[in-house]
């Protein structure tokens, strides 16, 4: 297998309302089943989804878990008004998001931005994906694969990754379950989550930085389908053994 992978280069500061998939429309020659991963941070810059820290009043609540963090009241509430439900609250905030991602202070970043603003992510990222999926393909008549990324945490491993917080145009997960392995044994289990797998890579494509890179196109990886079924992902609450325990601390 060979793939190719390359960043879209000289994308200029984003801001409220900018042309983004034009932008890239501009800088990319697409081809049919090329995956196209954008950085949440640009997509919610994109969509003014930012916050004056200076405006934001604090609940009680906020105060009270701001204090066991050492952390600002205002940024707290922020937090609380963009998730469902705290599972985490010292030393860092675990929440679950109202769309079932779970990650740390509701997704919020204080880095890639002004001072005293605060990004928040996309309300509904996988309906962003589609969107431009489909004007990729309005435009420049290509099928491709969005996917949607955040730089997360993780639980038991030291460091962060790229994780897909929104997609269109592919199935996440590849299913290995009935397929035979080297001895011809039939795998039961394995159920491969082929989307984090590439959000991770586009995502050290990216950096964390000033690289100002929030674009990576994957090409030779034939992944597409024409589905919307990024939420296959997200387990399913029922069957979460580890989001039940951390319900019950
Ligand atoms: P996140 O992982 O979605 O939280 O985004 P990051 O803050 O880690 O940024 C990912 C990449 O996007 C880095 O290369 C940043 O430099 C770049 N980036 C962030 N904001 C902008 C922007 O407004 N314009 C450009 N060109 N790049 C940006
Ligand atoms: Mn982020
Ligand atoms: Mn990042």
């Amino acid at each position: 297998m060979k793939i190719e992978a390359f960043t879209v280069d000289d994308l200029p500061l984003i801001s409220e309302g900018d042309d983004l998939v034009g932008m890239i429309l501009d800088r990319v020659e697409f081809e049919d089943f090329d995956i196209l991963v954008i950085a949440s941070t640009v997509i919610s810059k994109t969509m003014g989804k930012v916050r004056e820290i200076a405006d934001i009043t604090p609940s009680a609540e906020a105060m009270r878990i701001a204090s066991k963090l050492d952390e600002d009241p205002r940024f707290v509430e922020a937090v609380l008004d963009e998730c469902e439900e705290v599972l985490i609250e010292a030393p860092f905030m675990l929440v679950r998001r109202e769309d079932g991602h779970i990650c740390v202070s509701s997704g919020i970043d204080r880095s890639n931005i002004e001072a005293g603003k605060l990004l928040i992510l996309p309300q509904d990222p996988s309906k962003t994906a589609a969107e431009i999926r489909s004007r990729i393909f309005d435009e420049a008549g290509r099928k491709v694969t969005v996917i949607i990324t955040d730089t997360n945490g993780r639980a038991f491993r030291v460091g962060q990754t790229g994780v897909a917080i929104g997609a269109s145009g592919m199935s996440p997960c590849k299913n290995w379950i009935g397929l035979s392995d080297l001895f011809g044994n039939v795998l039961t289990i394995t159920n491969e989550a082929i989307i984090d797998e590439i959000a991770g890579f586009a995502n050290l494509m990216m950096g964390e930085g000033g690289d100002g890179t929030p674009a990576v196109i994957i090409r030779g990886l034939e992944i597409f389908e024409d589905v919307e079924a990024f939420d296959e992902v997200i387990r399913d609450e029922s069957e979460d053994v580890i989001l039940d325990a951390l319900r019950r601390l």
